[in-house]
């Protein structure tokens, strides 16, 4: 089958494209080489929705406050979770307090103008704020949120699925062929031709720039992130840097939609696939935020960690390949990628349009139903069957009925199953992943030992 436009890619910027595209007629596919969506750097990064993003005027920032602005919206029509709340940069000495002012003043002539709150917090006014956080003042920016980024993926997949986008997944693209009107994309699983290609393959997007002859060059950072059972602050607490990193925020200590609270990102250069966190990362991140909490009693109960793709100029690029414009790249997709993702999307269909593509609107979108987990459903209505009765994680309320709704909309490994449910996140992390594999691969009509952890050969069962 021929096709208009192959998305390489399905992160969440590559979803966000073919969800755009969705509401056309035109034929779009979306390759991974991942057995499902999102497995990419979308699988581990710490869910925010950001607002301020230094340097100001650049494309990242403007297309994050762009994104920032689309979520509520999406949110609501895709029945994904999303809070909104504040980022509190905190005071900790006196010459951090002096500098309040000027640092007030600079976010506020920037995201004020912009339509985001800034204002001064005193200590008292911290203080009511957030009871737990030790700090001389604050400035506060409002506008931020957090979301259920496993939701989001899961949901804009079944959008696009609805609405007529193909996903070919085990599918690694190895090399391209251009023909005078189309191109074809070779894989692993045979070919696919197309019209318009867009590479939106995050930490690989220099590797398939350079199939098309354009050359880019990624470093790759690592995030490390420590989970905690239980809320700690009710907004994003930051201590104030007064030398900002270009790279990074410095990471916060973040409540999560799940009611659990991260600390995090670190970051450090590292290989594209090391996603180890040892000693150094923890102290590095408990040395940074632990002075910060008036409460000490914490443990965590999870560490992970997400790389991020690093290009030269340290901006997003996106453009046009030198080979001409059905091509489009977007390559360095760092963070505040989550973020700028739904206006990048909207950039890429205006460039496809730009190159020639016909957008005709669809009259028949077809919208996606919230997934509703057992414990909502017994929540709303008061009631429980017997077959969504059977708990298989008790820390998280998932049930067997859950499992089988996960498999539904595409969950195909254990990792699937967790993203669409929740299960094993919770304070005992996993105690059920036994009885869970056994549940999961007689949901599956498999035997336990062919199902993965993520796909590839991340076999959970031996023998
Ligand atoms: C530690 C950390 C924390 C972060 N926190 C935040 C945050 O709080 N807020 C925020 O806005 N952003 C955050 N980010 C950034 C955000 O996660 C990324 O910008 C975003 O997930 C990038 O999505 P993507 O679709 O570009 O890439 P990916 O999710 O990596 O998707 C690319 C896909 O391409 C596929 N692919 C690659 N090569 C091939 C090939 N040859 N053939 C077929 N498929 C291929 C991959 O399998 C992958 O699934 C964070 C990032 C990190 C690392």
């Amino acid at each position: 089958m021929s096709y208009d436009v192959a998305i390489i890619g399905s992160g969440v910027v590559g979803l966000f494209i073919a969800y755009e595209l969705a509401h056309y007629r035109v034929r779009v596919i979306v390759i991974d080489k991942e057995t499902e969506p999102g497995f990419g750097v979308s699988k581990g990064h710490a869910g925010v929705v950001h607002v301020v993003q230094p340097p100001f005027n650049s494309l990242r920032s403007k297309l994050a406050v762009e994104g920032n602005r689309l979520y509520d919206g999406i949110a609501k029509r895709l029945h994904v979770r999303v809070k909104r709340l504040s980022t509190l940069l905190v005071a900790q000495n006196l010459s951090h307090l002096i500098a309040l002012p000027a640092v007030w003043l600079i976010l506020n002539y920037v995201y004020g103008k912009r339509g985001f709150r800034v204002r001064i917090l005193g200590p008292r006014g911290l203080r009511k704020r957030e009871p737990n956080i030790n700090g001389l003042g604050a400035v506060e920016v409002e506008g931020y949120g957090v979301i259920n980024s496993f939701e989001l993926v899961s949901q804009l997949f079944n959008f696009c699925r609805l609405n007529g986008v193909d996903f070919a997944f085990n599918t690694e693209v190895r090399s391209v062929r251009a023909l005078d009107d189309e191109f074809i994309i070779i894989t692993n699983r045979g070919e696919y031709r197309t019209r318009y290609v867009i590479n939106a393959a995050g930490l690989y997007s220099a590797d398939i720039a350079r199939l098309f002859d354009d050359e880019y060059r990624l470093e790759f950072g690592k995030g490390v992130m420590l989970v905690f059972w239980g809320e700690q602050t009710r907004n994003i607490i930051a201590p104030l840097q007064l030398i900002p990193n270009p790279r990074t925020k410095g990471g916060a200590i973040i409540p999560t939609v799940f009611n659990t609270t991260i600390w995090g990102p670190s970051l450090s250069v590292s290989g594209r696939d090391d996603r180890a966190v040892n000693e150094d990362d923890i102290n590095v991140l408990a040395r940074k935020f632990s002075g910060l909490l008036r409460n000490r009693d914490f443990t965590p109960i999870r560490a992970y960690a997400g790389i991020r793709p690093i290009p030269e100029g340290d901006d997003f690029i996106i453009t046009y390949s030198r080979l001409g414009r059905h091509v489009i790249h977007l390559v360095g997709i760092e963070s505040p990628g989550l973020t700028a993702a739904p206006a990048i999307a909207k950039r890429v269909v205006e460039m496809l349009s730009g190159a020639g593509i016909e957008l005709v609107p669809k009259d028949d979108v077809k919208e996606v139903e919230p997934m509703v987990m057992t414990k909502d459903a017994i929540e709303s209505s008061g009631t429980i069957s017997d077959d969504q009765g059977e708990v298989v994680c008790p820390c998280m309320g998932v049930t067997r009925a859950d499992i089988r709704e996960a498999i539904r909309r595409g969950a195909r490994t254990l990792d699937g199953v967790i993203f669409r449910t929740g299960l094993g996140m919770g304070v005992c992390q996993g105690m059920c992943l036994g009885r869970a594999i056994k549940v999961i691969s007689e949901e599956l009509g498999i035997e336990p030992r062919e199902l993965t952890k993520s796909g590839g050969s991340s076999w959970l069962v031996t023998r």
